[in-house]
């Protein structure tokens, strides 16, 4: 009988469930496809064919995926690495070929690949690949396919050299668990509090309780506390940026918004650069379930939808840096300049701002306190999992709000619901009020407003007062999921773009005369629909004042940029 393609499931140390991008109906041929010898001959025709002797190394793990091969005779073992060990977890044989979401990505590999025996290979370089998926559907189909499941298996199998030992107390622990699950990152996570033997493994890499949260990387180089970019140093997410370099479209946040502007733009023939400071997605990519997305009766989890839009991206050639966070614009000459981290810049003839929206905090003396140890502002599986079968205080009154509600009764043992308005009706999708109203574990309070917070290392206890009739409540929860709207992530652009008076940026025909007086706009013709104040430099999503806060809307205003970029670099 043929064994598996991936071998026996390994000991995974995590107890933490990531959720990765699932393909329905996905079966393990999906996963590893054998060409026809007709599409082999099409592979083929973008590179060379080699003999390689049994027991070589094609592809070493941790490498940057340079390569890209296919099996015509013989055997590869695909094999992962630990410090001491080395285990076959896949196989490919004849008509199969290698490579996983980061061919696509460029970030370095997870596993070393080696002949099993004397083996012929189809081996193309992986600018040839990407040049491959654009033109051939068919491959592309199979390619993507293939490469997106395997990254789901090596997520689920814990195939990873990546280690984090924290604490569930540790705003910094969830933040570091959250990057890497949302980049899609597989890792394994040890519990200060739950695991006995941890300080062992401390002690062996020299660090202290003070140092933590600690990511082990590559099973060697410590991290203490890092930060996200120094996490996406180690695992050699972004690819080398040359500042010389001018694009025709700069991109600023990978939110629903940004990720359509750099698909079409990059399907559209345009040079594409994304700067995103977290991870792709967004808001959306913290949504459990998005239910009212065209094109998706059953509803959709951001992570998921994120997941296929940022391949998509890159599918097209779009180049996608992720923990970059875009410092401020250079505004006064063209092309225009984006400075990064380290001092460095990136210049474009046009600019995409889709860095949306983040949310306001509550205004509670203690509130930092315990951000990350019982208030949050998310409510994915992550969260989640902190407080089943507990008690929990949603605030806010929103469809985030909402969605938080509904999807925290599926496990918690009940969730309260603090709105300042009298009801939901004004602001919340009739669905999901409809849901809240359905819910036995969900129990509404109007008109109140949280007044303080107890606890000691973690949130033990809220107050909160009816403010109709002055009478104040005090339950004893763990978690407060805060979602009360949110502020513009706007101000990088001080001095460059017109904004309204929240901070929301202001295009086309929104922009008074004074504006564009006071911008000294130099053109002839009115702006463009999304185009800002100044020329060549656009707003899309929620971050742009007017926009509905959807994640269609976000999608539509991000796939129709790209026609106006157009018409900008041919003026
Ligand atoms: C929990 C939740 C559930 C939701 N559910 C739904 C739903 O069911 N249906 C629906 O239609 N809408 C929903 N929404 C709203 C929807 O997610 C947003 O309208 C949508 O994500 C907006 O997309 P955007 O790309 O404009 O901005 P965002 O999603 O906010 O993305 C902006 C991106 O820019 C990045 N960024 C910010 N500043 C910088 C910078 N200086 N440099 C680089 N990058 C930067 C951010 O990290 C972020 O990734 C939900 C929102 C939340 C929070």
């Amino acid at each position: 009988m043929e064994r598996s393609y991936w071998g026996d499931k390994t000991e995974v140390m995590s107890d933490d469930k990531q959720t990765t991008p699932p393909l329905l109906g996905a079966q393990p041929d999906d996963m590893f496809p054998a060409l026809t010898p007709e599409q082999q001959a099409r592979v083929a025709a973008h590179g060379r064919v080699r003999q390689v002797e049994a027991r070589q190394t094609v592809v070493e793990a941790n490498s940057e995926p340079n390569k890209f091969f296919s099996v015509v005779t013989g055997q590869l073992n695909i094999i992962k690495v630990t410090e001491n060990r080395e285990e076959v977890v896949g196989v490919c044989r004849p008509g199969m070929f290698t490579g996983e979401m980061n061919v696509l990505s460029g970030r370095r590999g997870l596993v070393t690949i080696r002949t099993a025996e004397a083996s012929e290979l189809i081996e193309i370089d992986r600018e040839a690949l990407l040049a491959l998926v654009q033109t051939d559907t068919e491959l592309s189909d199979i390619f993507l396919r293939a490469f997106i499941l395997r990254r789901m298996e090596l997520i689920a199998r814990g195939i990873s050299d990546l280690v984090l030992i924290g604490s569930t107390h540790s705003l910094d622990t969830l933040r570091i668990k959250e990057f890497l699950t949302r980049n899609y990152q597989p890792y394994s996570y040890i519990d200060l509090e739950r695991a006995a033997d941890v300080q062992e493994l401390l002690d062996r890499f020299k660090v202290g309780i003070a140092d933590l949260p600690v990511l082990i990387c590559r099973g060697k180089l410590v991290l203490r506390n890092p930060t996200n970019l120094e996490i996406t140093a180690c695992l050699g997410f972004n690819e080398a940026i040359d500042q010389t370099h001018v694009r025709d479209m700069i991109v600023v946040g990978a939110g629903p918004a940004g990720l359509a502007a750099a698909v079409y733009g990059a399907s559209e023939g345009l040079d594409v650069l994304v700067l995103e400071s977290n991870a792709p997605g967004g808001q959306a990519g913290t949504s459990s379930k998005i239910e009212n997305y065209l094109g998706f009766p059953t509803g959709i989890s951001g992570l998921e939808l994120a997941g296929r839009a940022y391949t998509q991206a890159q599918k097209f050639g779009a180049q996608v840096l992720i923990a970059e966070n875009a410092k401020g614009l250079v505004c006064d000459r063209r092309p225009y300049a984006i400075k990064i981290d380290n001092g460095e810049q990136v210049t474009a003839r046009t600019i995409i701002i889709a860095t949306g929206v983040q949310y306001r905090r509550l205004d509670l003396e203690n509130l930092s306190r315990f951000e990350g140890a019982g208030v949050y502002y998310g409510a994915t599986h992550l969260e989640a999992q902190l407080c089943n079968d507990e008690e929990v205080l949603v605030v806010g009154g929103g469809n985030s709000a909402g969605q938080a509600a509904v999807f925290l009764a599926q496990t918690a043992r009940r969730v309260y619901m603090l709105v300042r308005g009298n009801g939901l009706a004004d602001t919340m999708s009739r669905y999901l009020i409809r849901r809240i109203e359905e819910s036995p574990t969900i129990q509404l309070r109007t008109n109140s407003e949280v007044i303080s917070l107890e606890g000691n290392d973690h949130l033990e206890q809220v107050q909160w007062r009816d403010n109709k009739t002055g009478s104040i409540e005090t339950i004893n929860v763990g978690a407060l999921f805060s979602m009360i709207g949110a502020v513009p992530n706007s101000s990088w652009l001080d001095g460059c773009v017109a904004r309204d008076a929240l901070g929301f940026i202001k295009t086309g025909s929104d922009l008074s005369p004074e504006d564009l007086d006071r911008a000294q706009w130099p053109l002839n013709r009115e702006p463009h629909l999304l185009e800002t104040s100044l020329p060549g430099v656009f707003a899309v999503g929620d971050v742009r004042g007017g926009n509905l806060k959807r994640v269609a809307s976000a999608v539509g205003e991000g796939s129709i940029v790209a026609s106006f970029v157009h018409q900008v670099l041919s003026e």
